[in-house]
């Protein structure tokens, strides 16, 4: 079949665009130049990424935007909702423009097109753990976290936050929300099946030229292997983490486990926390690395909620690697990517 990626060009995008290219399923993805398409299939098959011949990269310059989007809809059987604004460069000011517009109304566009084409048996939209939690109160020891929570914020928290995280998880709530109210008033055609993962790690695929370029959550890990051995650990926000490729995988699934509901998964791993990291990169890196001692085998994990992602992993029989098998090979690339 054939499968629409939108934001074909980030860091979680190119690894499903593998998984799917594997399966056998033709990909067509969305970029928004044709640099990004061009430098795309570059760097697939710089890592080598099997039958990259049965992917087609279109340019769709405002997603956001249906009158562009629809065309690239016709003819597909699935979509893979990825395109979000997902870095922490916007200011005050800034956020509907670069964050709630961008999420919300490209989510809308997505479920509105899907529902033009009646061969579109099911949409999936990457949202994120931010429209589970609620940031808001804390670390709450002991509290577990279910596809069944939903963070709390608005379009309006989103627009008038005071930090740009703040912004950030309002613009996933709020366009995930938009998608479950729209299949809520239309007569929609296809599954919608929306997934909540954590933190996302590991190696990277997607066209990256520099470090200055790594996606935000990656920089939490670099944040950490980049500190020096004699500078602080920084501290550990949003707990919780996936893996890259297992996150591939669990969205493949979710595009084609037999169901007939609509459905939201959790989808993480488990808790990390900042030491952790730097306790793996002592161990596995022992001459290389210039992450910070902190306290050795310190972990925050009794100390703050936890997540229990046990539905996709029953549901759509995904298992989830561990964390030292996910930051390792990433650890490498990016001290590999350093200019000497
Ligand atoms: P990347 O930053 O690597 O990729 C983001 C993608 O979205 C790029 O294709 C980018 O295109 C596109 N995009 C960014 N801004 C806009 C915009 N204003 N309009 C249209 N497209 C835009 O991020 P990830 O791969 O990490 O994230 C992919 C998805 O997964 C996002 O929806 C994100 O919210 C979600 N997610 C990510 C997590 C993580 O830890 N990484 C955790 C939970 C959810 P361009 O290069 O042209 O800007």
């Amino acid at each position: 079949s054939l499968v629409l990626v939108t934001g074909g060009n980030g860091f979680i995008a190119a690894h499903c665009i593998a998984v799917l290219l594997r399966s056998g399923h033709r990909v067509r993805a969305t970029v928004r130049s044709v640099e990004k398409a061009d430098a795309t299939r570059k760097a697939l098959e710089n890592a080598g990424v099997q039958n990259l011949a049965s992917l087609e990269l279109v340019v769709v310059e405002d997603p956001t935007n249906l009158g562009a989007l629809s065309p690239v809809v016709e003819g597909c059987q699935a979509v893979m909702h990825l395109a979000s604004a997902f870095n922490y460069d916007a200011a005050p000011g800034e956020f509907e423009e670069k964050l709630m517009i961008p999420a919300v109304k490209g989510t809308r566009v997505i479920c509105e097109a899907a529902q033009q084409y009646s061969s579109i048996r099911r949409v999936v939209i990457m949202s994120s753990f931010a429209s589970v939690y609620d940031a808001g109160l804390g670390l709450q020891p002991g509290r577990v976290y279910t596809e069944e929570d939903w963070a709390p914020l608005t379009y309006e928290d989103g627009v008038n936050a005071s930090a740009v995280p703040v912004a950030y998880r309002a613009s996933k709530v709020v366009a995930e929300r938009t998608a479950w109210d729209y299949v809520r008033d239309h007569q929609v055609q296809y599954q919608l099946v929306t997934l909540c993962p954590g933190m996302v790690f590991g190696r990277m695929i997607h066209p990256i030229s520099s470090l200055s370029q790594l996606n935000a959550s990656n920089q939490i890990v670099w944040g950490v292997l980049n500190a020096g051995r004699d500078g602080e650990i920084p501290l550990t926000k949003a707990p919780v983490w996936i893996d890259v490729e297992d996150l591939a995988e669990t969205s493949l699934k979710a595009l084609t486990f037999p169901e007939t509901n609509h459905e939201r998964f959790l989808v993480t791993q488990g808790s990390y926390d900042t030491q952790e990291v730097a306790d793996i990169m002592r161990r596995r890196l022992p001459e290389r690395h210039r992450a910070p001692l902190g306290e050795p085998g310190k972990r925050l994990a009794a100390t703050h909620y936890s997540c229990d992602s046990s539905k996709a992993q029953r549901v759509l029989g995904v298992k989830f690697r561990g964390l030292e098998e996910s930051i390792v090979p990433l650890a490498e690339q990016l001290y590999g990517m350093e200019t000497p």
